[in-house]
């Protein structure tokens, strides 16, 4: 183990994992509504200059136990990695994480969200949130992310509505929502610094099964667009690994979203078990993840893109994934 924290091997692992059980109550686990496991408990894990965030599942093989004046994490009656707790702010540390519409018309298979049916948050009530979370001292970023309440379009509208009232905490925001042609200009034009757009499966024969009635190549259009609007290093797309898609396919996508000047986030699959037997969901292997992000790093670095410029999001946050650009 190294003496200045986890290194990327056994961060990897600790993500193909994604889980842990607490030895005892710990007041940073908190429930989330955004990410994968939405709905469920999580903590936030930093080692030396790398963090993961783990669900808590009371069946997980990683244990939590406090460990001197901080945590360590057991795997097997082994220290797998020592460290800290690190208190979210809102959903991830420094970072005002908010979803806007906890509910979605769409049904994708991986998600979450559309079983959840939560509420939807009023201008007033994320102004109030962000408001609350930058008297703390802490805030250093704004992302805000939605499922589809009506339309895409009347999601964009609304969201954009929002962004205009943040501008006043002075602080970077990030907007991911479902695109359609002509949505970068509006979320420009409202003041967002950084989109996301998310292509989720990029095995175009899986995403017609996973993602009903969501246009792959609107998803693509809106990226390129979004790369000549927000600028290179300002537009990301998750990807998400164990739907069944071959590396092949991840690596060809990957070359081609990098050439496009998009961000890719390499995101493991977490099998929401309101989604169970729904579709194939296989957590992937620490290796299987090791490869695949020093793939996306060679890409990235062959077309001048840095991950470490995020302002927002998950690049800026980096719990459930290894990044190019800060982990390695
Ligand atoms: S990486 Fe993204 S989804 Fe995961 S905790 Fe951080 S902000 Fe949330």
């Amino acid at each position: 183990m190294d003496v200045d924290g986890m290194d990327l091997e056994t961060k990897a692992l600790l993500l193909s994992v994604g889980s842990v059980q607490l030895a005892g109550p710990h007041e940073d686990g908190r429930p989330s509504t955004a990410g994968p496991g939405a709905g469920g408990q999580s903590v936030f894990f930093q080692s030396g200059s790398r963090l993961v965030r783990l669900s808590v599942v009371e069946s997980s093989p990683l244990h939590l136990i406090s460990r001197g004046d901080g945590v360590a994490l057991i795997k097997g009656g082994l220290e797998v990695a020592r460290g800290r707790l690190v208190k979210p702010l809102l959903h991830c540390p420094d970072q005002a994480y908010i979803t806007v519409s906890e509910r979605c018309i769409f049904d994708c298979k991986f998600c979450a969200v559309p079983k959840l049916m939560g509420g939807i948050k009023s201008k007033e009530a994320v102004v109030q949130m962000v408001d609350e979370a930058a008297r703390t001292g802490r805030l250093k970023a704004i992302s805000l992310t939605s499922g589809v309440e009506l339309s895409p379009q009347a999601e964009a509208e609304k969201v954009a509505g929002i962004v205009r009232d943040l501008g006043r905490f002075q602080v970077p925001v990030g907007v991911s929502i479902s695109p359609f042609p002509g949505v970068n200009r509006i979320l420009k034009d409202a003041g967002a610094d950084e989109v996301k757009y998310n292509l989720e499966c990029v095995d175009p024969k899986l995403f017609a099964r996973v993602c009903p009635g969501i246009s792959y190549q609107e998803i693509m259009d809106a990226l390129e667009e979004a790369v000549s609007i927000f600028g290179r290093n300002r537009v990301f797309t998750n990807i998400i690994i164990g739907l069944g898609e071959s590396d092949d396919l991840l690596r060809r996508s990957i070359d081609e979203l990098a050439l496009m000047g998009v961000i890719p986030v390499l995101r493991a699959v977490f099998a929401h078990p309101l989604r169970e037997g729904e579709v194939q969901m296989d957590r992937p292997s620490a290796q299987r993840l090791l490869d695949l992000a020093r793939y996306l790093k060679r890409a990235l670095e062959k077309n001048g893109l840095d991950g470490g410029e995020a302002l927002t999001g998950c690049y800026r946050c980096t719990g459930c994934d290894l990044a190019p650009g800060v982990d390695l």
